[in-house]
């Protein structure tokens, strides 16, 4: 269920039906301002909407403040254990203070930053991670770690509530998949606070990647998730944005610069599918609007599933077809295939969005669909003629003259047939 709270981080809206806010956190010592800013430079590039820095130190308090300065981004100070630097980062202008209730130093440590952030209405996240449940509730977790998982983070909740302070969003973190998933499942019934999601320590680009994509997407699909970051074990932060984003953008829930298409390639494949595609990938981060890109390794199946795509490509080994919305475009030979693609992409933005369309080259290509594509396939365009045939051969038998409904019969508003009834 989302969130019915909504909290502002620096003006970004996370909770309450806002957009699913993307961030994630330097890897950069945070004092070393030349290399925190630069990271925070390129993960806004790539897409971020706000960025966490960690602040262990005083030097990085005193970093802090320049950083939330420059920032194109809003700022969260991530603060363990000591609450004087969560004072220090709240005076410092964060734009939003990380702290875990549990190691902070008690209720009353709590308590102060809390006063803090309500007098200068900067947002707090309170987090839970499955390495640091409080002590009374270690034996939960060892019967039921989701339970202790949202035990822990319903009494924080709690505290904060007592402390007078709502403005927060929640965090609960496992390195489990499925107890991340049980566990904001029930988090997200019992609280109205927003969820910043993640997988703790999820792993490597590709592993944490999947794990991430598997335990947010399960989430964020039943509406549950309001904020998420994707942590990965790279220095290049920005990875983390980029994956973040394909999650959001393979659920429709936002969008962001093309979708790419690729079929899986198989035995069919005459050209090198693998470096066409990594530098259309590449090719298409300079454009901002969401277009969709198909890149199909044959025409065995003629343009088939990429039908819908904006602009699509479908080589063979010595020539390729481009193509737009399902109609041919042109044919060009394959090492120009990904040169000529683009050239229709601008094209069409210099045209005001209109596919431009040259009458000979398209009938070229068509003819050349025609030779390459595989005439038993079972395409969407040849099941529509086919149905659209069968149609037709139903409207040319003449209408025999209906005989007369009896009184022990009736006709199926299903199939249209007679039946007796009984
Ligand atoms: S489009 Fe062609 S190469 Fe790609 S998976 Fe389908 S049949 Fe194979």
């Amino acid at each position: 269920m989302a969130s019915e709270r909504q909290i502002n981080v620096g003006g970004v809206l996370i909770g309450g039906g806002a957009p699913v806010a993307v961030q994630t956190m330097t890897k950069t010592e945070t004092a070393d301002l030349q290399a925190t800013m630069d990271q925070i430079r390129r993960v806004a590039d790539a897409g971020a909407d706000v960025v966490r820095v960690a602040v262990p130190r005083d030097q990085d308090v005193e970093a802090l403040k320049t950083i939330v300065r420059d920032s194109p981004i809003p700022v969260i100070a991530d603060i363990h254990f000591n609450y004087t630097l969560a004072l220090k980062a709240l005076d410092a202008g964060a734009h939003c203070v990380r702290l875990n209730p549990g190691n902070i130093g008690g209720p009353d440590k709590v308590a102060q930053v809390a006063a803090r952030a309500n007098e200068l209405g900067t947002p707090l996240r309170i987090g839970v991670n499955s390495g640091s449940l409080p002590a009374h509730l270690l034996e939960l977790e060892y019967e039921n770690p989701v339970e202790a998982l949202v035990a822990a983070a319903v009494e924080f909740v709690q505290l904060m509530e007592r402390l007078d302070f709502t403005n927060f969003k929640v965090s609960m973190k496992s390195t489990s998949v499925p107890n991340t998933i049980a566990s904001n499942r029930l988090l997200s019934e019992r609280i109205p606070y927003p969820l910043h999601l993640g997988i703790t320590e999820a792993g490597t680009k590709w592993s944490g990647s999947l794990k991430s994509a598997v335990g947010l997407g399960t989430l964020l699909a039943d509406g549950i998730g309001d904020t998420i970051r994707i942590s990965l074990s790279t220095f290049h932060a920005e990875e983390e944005v980029k994956v973040a984003w394909e999650i959001l953008k393979a659920l429709k829930l936002r969008e962001r610069g093309p979708v790419l298409i690729a079929c899986p390639t198989c035995g069919r494949l005459q050209f090198d599918m693998d470096s066409v595609v990594a530098e259309i990938e590449q090719r298409l981060e300079a454009y901002e609007d969401p277009i969709e890109v198909s890149v199909l390794g044959c025409a065995v199946n003629g343009i088939g599933e990429a039908r819908h795509a904006d602009f699509g490509i479908t080589g063979a080994k010595d020539m390729g077809m481009i193509y737009s919305r399902g109609e041919p475009l042109k044919k060009v030979p394959t090492d120009r295939l990904v040169d000529e693609l683009f050239a229709e992409i601008d094209r069409y933005y210099e045209s005001g969005k209109r596919v431009v369309r040259d009458e000979a080259s398209a009938a070229e290509a068509r003819a050349w669909l025609a030779e390459n594509e595989d005439e038993t396939a079972m395409t969407p365009e040849r099941i529509a003629a086919l149905e659209a045939a069968a149609a037709d051969g139903e409207d040319d038998v003449p209408a025999a003259d209906p005989a007369p409904v009896r009184l022990d019969e009736e006709i199926s508003p299903v199939t249209g047939r007679r039946f007796t009834r009984a």
